[in-house]
């Protein structure tokens, strides 16, 4: 168990926050720190072509140790961390034996980490936790899922008795601010299928995701005395306040859940010359997600016959469920869970509210479902990780290895 929190610690005290500001790839510096860190670590167990390119992607391979054509498979995390709290002088503390009770994070400032508060925490109860000292992250997400991936390739390098196919690694910058996939050569990783070890407790298991689209609707108006204005003043405020009232009232996120949509305002300003409003809209399900999408554009459109064209709308599409693009291959799924099953973990699997690396990683070709990497309440001072969710972790990447070669899967069914 120490070798595990070792490398854990060795990752985490690396500050490696990225930031949507920037342009660049990675988007700070200081990601390079870690990266390199981690080709050398990679290198250092014995995985073969380890490569960091100049964007902060790295790739390494585990060969087979088979005669049989077997599926390549491949496991991806980011080594970046949330810019919503600090990351820098991440000091992370060891519980052994989690009795159960409060957890003082920072006693100066009487910073608690209660099961009272956060429920989920009596379940490790006589567990190793890791914790905060309560004034950064704890960046387990995605250093488990980093720590987890490579612990497992030395395990089964040192065991290779454990039959396997080509296994390909994958570790990413810049996850946290949504472009860990975009600069992922796809073709050059050469997997059929991956999986990113991204997800939070134990036994999550995931496949679908919303689809996600922005809006951004302007209206212009016409500014005139208040006292002179009848029949002249056109007020952009009033016409963006029609438009929002007639939205569907409960398709907001503080009335969904599972698999229900929303239109989302996160951003509304303006003067009586002109209004603006931001929006996003999600839905899993396809159609009904090409249904919002058309009645917001038609809500527009109906106000723009009455006001004189003072509307425009500009909608995006973001991304799109990845469920489209697993089920064809719906045995990748089958085989985490059965992976999952065999250490003793009950598989979670539920929707995704959000979107993920994988989901983007599918639609560029690499079928990509999430597994759990066991940390919790990421992005903030009460992040936690119990060990022993780590260790399962690494359990089910082995597993996944072996039941795929098991399974006698002709490689390339990748579509
Ligand atoms: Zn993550």
């Amino acid at each position: 168990m120490q070798h595990i929190i070792d490398r854990f610690i060795s990752y985490v005290t690396i500050d490696s926050q990225s930031d949507p500001e920037s342009e660049t790839t990675p988007s700070t510096k200081k990601q390079w720190d870690i990266a390199r860190k981690l080709a050398k670590d990679l290198e250092s167990i014995g995985m073969e072509e380890v490569s960091l390119d100049n964007k902060g992607y790295i790739m390494a391979t585990l060969a087979s140790n088979c005669e049989e054509a077997i599926p390549v498979i491949g496991f991806i995390s980011h080594y970046d961390t949330s810019p919503d709290f600090s990351g820098k002088d991440v000091k992370p503390r060891v519980i052994p034996e989690y009795d159960g009770k409060d957890i003082v994070l920072h006693e100066k400032d009487s910073i608690l980490l209660s099961p009272s508060y956060f429920e989920e925490l009596s379940q490790y109860k006589g567990q190793t936790l890791i914790v905060t000292d309560g004034t950064t992250l704890l960046g387990a997400d995605d250093k488990a899922g980093i720590t987890e991936i490579i612990t497992a390739m030395e395990f089964l390098i040192r065991n290779p008795e454990i039959k396997h196919g080509k296994i390909r690694v994958g570790f990413t910058p810049d996850e946290e601010i949504g472009r860990g996939a975009h600069h992922f050569d796809v073709e050059k990783f050469g997997a059929d299928w991956a999986y990113t070890v991204d997800g939070s407790q134990i036994g999550e298991l995931e496949y679908e995701n919303f689809n996600a689209a922005s809006a951004h609707i302007t209206a212009s108006g016409k500014s005139v005395h208040p006292g002179y204005a009848k029949g002249k003043m056109v007020n952009a405020i009033s016409l963006i306040n029609r438009l929002i009232a007639q939205l569907p009232e409960k398709e907001v996120p503080e009335h969904t859940e599972g698999r229900e949509g929303f239109f989302h305002i996160h951003k509304l300003s303006g003067s009586i010359e002109q209004a603006e409003l931001e929006m996003i809209i999600r839905d899993h399900d396809l159609e009904s997600f090409e249904k919002r999408k058309a009645l917001l554009k038609e809500l527009v459109a109906s106000l723009n016959l009455e006001n004189e064209a003072c509307f425009s709308i500009e909608v995006k599409d973001q991304y799109f469920n990845m469920k489209e693009k697993i089920t064809p291959v719906f045995h990748i799924v089958e085989i985490a869970k059965e992976a999952m099953e065999s250490v003793g973990v009950t598989p979670i699997i539920k929707p995704i509210r959000g979107g993920t690396d994988g989901s983007q990683l599918s639609y560029m070709g690499l079928p990509c479902p999430n597994i759990f990497a066991g940390g919790h309440n990421f992005h903030g001072k009460y992040e936690y990780l119990p060990v022993q969710s780590m260790m399962k972790a690494v359990d089910v990447i082995v597993k996944i290895c072996e039941i795929t070669r098991n399974k006698k899967l002709q490689p390339h069914e990748r579509n």
